[in-house]
């Protein structure tokens, strides 16, 4: 267990002027209040606070920071309340130590659908506090951390498999819009590991068998380096590394590379004084190696929003190879692992700088905005896109500057300038030129926004806005508009049925009997509920058998029903191994984009007269719906059908190989419906099956087994192409 002798050590060489007494009798209150208490590790609980100071001690904070670090779980887990902090520690450390309590009293969902709400609520909470005190959200990240680190104590692999998700999904974010990226690295790789082991293990494999090859490539690289930089004059240090695990898993998967096609494995750095240094280096490896100019960026000229600084090249390097090497001063290195947190250090009323305020000015952005948001998927995705710092810098006619996501449209800065200009903007020029207004904007472009009155947004444009505003007001104007078109034809249905019984239901809706209803689901107003029924969650049936149950119920009217109608006209499958939540003989067809296999997180989605099409949940089709269409449904349990599924093999070519894979599949009792293979230049041969399963469990095993097969390099499971 760390001691608290060598924390105090550490910020006295920081801080010498640091009143560590406050630190002392934080670390003797917290000792006594989690006395007898035992991590799952069998370690004291007393450990779990000291490694999280000891964190915080390393990233250099006040001395108030690491007080609270140290009680950072009493208020949570023992009997200890705010008051008794404040009157021992003063209102600071009370503040910071409640704000870290509010954060940790999350449940962790059970159901998927919840889970996104609490996700939501999660970050929205975390944005909060952030905007409140960034401090809370600092020891909640290092806390993060240590629980991470001990997470094979927790006993079940599920519970430790959420845990990691969680972390990924909103931890390691937020460190990385803070900069803080040595917190978003360690947090992702040991997420990784704990979420998908197989490729986890996979990556380092491939990693290690890489090393060994590529050493002498890198001494190669660094003694040229080396060598230009004593010709130059220019004094630095040199770093070879390896690139994460997970930074190499995202990029195989983002770009669908192989392994062997992710070049840039090893990441080069070069340290240097000053910023003029710098751009000379630059020059220096440009005249030594060619560079690939559209890979040249200049993030010391233009900082990233979380205030990273430094200059990328790729060059190609003596063996024709791509390398890719950043070049930084000394200072811009250190902020690039503490991000914010450099600029929080201990030195009181510091003065926060330019990069540091347009951090906050992100944050502050996101509270405002966050009121907006009525629904969680909406607030989360949003979120995740301001998550991801990948900007571009664009101008206005007037030259003023604005920031927008990469592979924004002019759509997305018109929304920036003003939502009206957004709503009617029907066209655009790019320096001067005319272009679509699907158009992806770049760093450096001058646009000029060309309204048309009384044009209103589209829903096509949903599918290449990159902005959470654009987004946001779009989405906000179809959904109110389909909430008017359901509302009308939800009305009328609802007046057909219940004239057929003769009864008015338009009087039922005066008198006050439908409010009742309308209350039963739970909806606010009568008009929540009818506009519900054009939408199809609820047929004009279930109001009138809910007001009237006594009535007698003619088999042959049943049939009339919407979703019966809808259903008769189509060719309709008996069952389809779905559930559809509160809804019975409705419709359902198979997505032809994303072919879920019962096993698979899936997600409905209602058309007017169509029923309900079944997607996977991660289908990119499914991000760009609106939610109100969107309904909760379930594979059968006690169902068993067979669902075509596609796998796409790549093998090290070898004669027979066909006929060793298709043993497998056929031994493992499924129908291969269509087999195709192709072998490329460089020998490598792919094969694309597609086979009858009844379940991805079933596919996963497959899967695996091909994978035993001789030569098989690869095995992945891809969506049919036809
Ligand atoms: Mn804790």
């Amino acid at each position: 267990m760390i001691r608290i002798t060598d924390i105090l050590d550490k910020i006295y060489e920081y801080n010498p002027d640091a009143d560590l007494s406050i630190i002392d009798r934080a670390y003797i209150y917290s000792a006594r209040v989690h006395e007898g208490q035992v991590r799952l590790s069998g370690e004291p609980y007393l450990s779990h606070p000291l490694e999280v100071a000891d964190i915080l001690a390393d990233m250099t904070l006040d001395v108030e920071s690491i007080a609270a670090a140290l009680l950072h779980d009493v208020i949570e887990d023992t009997p200890a309340t705010k008051e008794d902090i404040e009157k021992m520690f003063g209102p600071g450390v009370a503040h910071i130590v409640e704000g870290v309590t509010k954060l940790s009293s999350l449940p962790m969902a059970k159901t998927s659908s919840t889970k996104i709400a609490q996700q939501a609520e999660s970050l929205r909470k975390m944005i909060l506090a952030m905007a409140d005190d960034i401090r809370v959200v600092l020891i909640k990240l290092a806390d993060r951390i240590h629980n991470m680190r001990t997470l094979k104590y927790h006993r079940t692999p599920e519970k430790q498999a959420s845990i990691a998700q969680e972390t990924l999904d909103i931890y390691a974010p937020i460190a990385a819009r803070l900069g803080i990226f040595w917190i978003k690295h360690e947090l992702e790789e040991i997420a990784f590991y704990y979420t998908l082991r197989d490729e986890y293990e996979r990556i380092e494999s491939l990693v290690n068998t890489a090393k060994d090859k590529k050493e002498d490539y890198i001494k190669e690289v660094k003694t040229s380096l080396q060598y230009k930089m004593e010709e130059m004059e220019l004094p630095c240090d040199i770093k070879g590394r390896y690139k994460q695990h997970y930074s190499i898993y995202q990029k195989m998967l983002s770009q669908s590379l192989e392994f062997e096609e992710v070049y840039d494995i090893i990441a080069f750095r070069l340290i240097l004084d000053t910023v003029p240094q710098c751009y000379a280096a630059m020059g220096a490896i440009h005249s030594m190696w060619k560079p690939i100019y559209y890979k040249i960026k200049d993030y010391i000229g233009n900082p990233k929003p979380n205030m990273y600084q430094s200059i990328h090249t790729t060059v190609v390097g003596p063996k024709g190879e791509r390398v890719e090497i950043q070049i930084r001063t000394r200072d811009m290195d250190q902020i690039a692992e503490s991000g914010i947190a450099a600029h929080w250090s201990y030195k009181e009323g510091s003065k926060i700088d330019e990069n540091t305020g347009e951090l906050f000015a992100w944050i502050r952005n996101l509270v405002e905005n966050q009121e907006n948001y009525n629904d969680p998927d909406e607030f989360l995705e949003n979120v995740r896109i301001d998550l991801y710092p990948d900007e571009i810098y664009v101008f206005t006619p007037h030259g003023e500057i604005k920031t927008l996501p990469k592979k924004a449209t002019p759509v997305d800065f018109a929304y920036m300038i003003h939502t009206e200009v957004g709503a009617a903007c029907t066209g655009a020029k790019v320096s001067g030129k005319l272009v679509p207004l699907t158009h992806r904007l770049k760093t450096g472009d001058t646009i000029e926004i060309i309204t048309t009155k009384g044009h209103h947004p589209s829903a096509d444009w949903l599918n290449f806005v990159k902005t959470v505003k654009a987004r946001t007001k779009i989405r906000a104007y179809i959904n109110a508009r389909e909430k008017e078109r359901s509302y009308s034809l939800g009305r009328e249905m609802c007046e057909k049925i219940f004239r057929k019984k003769n009864q008015n239901f338009n009087a039922l809706v005066k008198s006050g009997e439908i409010r009742a209803v309308s209350e039963s689901y739970g909806f606010k107003t009568v008009d929540d509920l009818i506009a519900h029924v054009g939408f199809g969650k609820l047929t004009p049936l279930q109001i009138l058998n809910k007001i009237l149950p006594d009535l007698e119920r003619d088999p042959k009217e049943e049939k009339e029903s919407f979703f019966q109608k809808i259903a008769s006209r189509s060719k309709r499958k008996t069952d389809t191994g779905i559930v559809v939540k509160g809804l019975h003989d409705i419709l359902v067809r198979f997505s032809k984009c994303c072919n879920p296999l019962p096993g698979d997180p899936i997600t409905g989605y209602i058309t007017q007269g169509q029923g309900v099409t079944i997607h996977s949940k991660n289908c990119i089709n499914v991000m760009k719906m609106s939610n109100e269409r969107k309904i909760e449904v379930q594979w059968s349990e006690d169902f068993t059908e067979s669902y075509p599924a596609s796998i796409r093999i790549k093998t090290d070519d070898r004669h027979g190989l066909l006929a060793d894979i298709a043993a497998v599949i056929s031994k493992s009792k499924c129908n291969i419906l269509n087999a195709q293979s192709e072998t490329s230049e460089a020998g490598i041969g792919s094969f694309y099956f597609t086979v009858m399963v009844e379940s991805s469990a079933q596919l996963r095993k497959i899967m695996s087994e091909i994978r035993r097969v001789k030569k098989v390099t690869d095995v992945k499971r891809v969506v049919r192409n036809n």
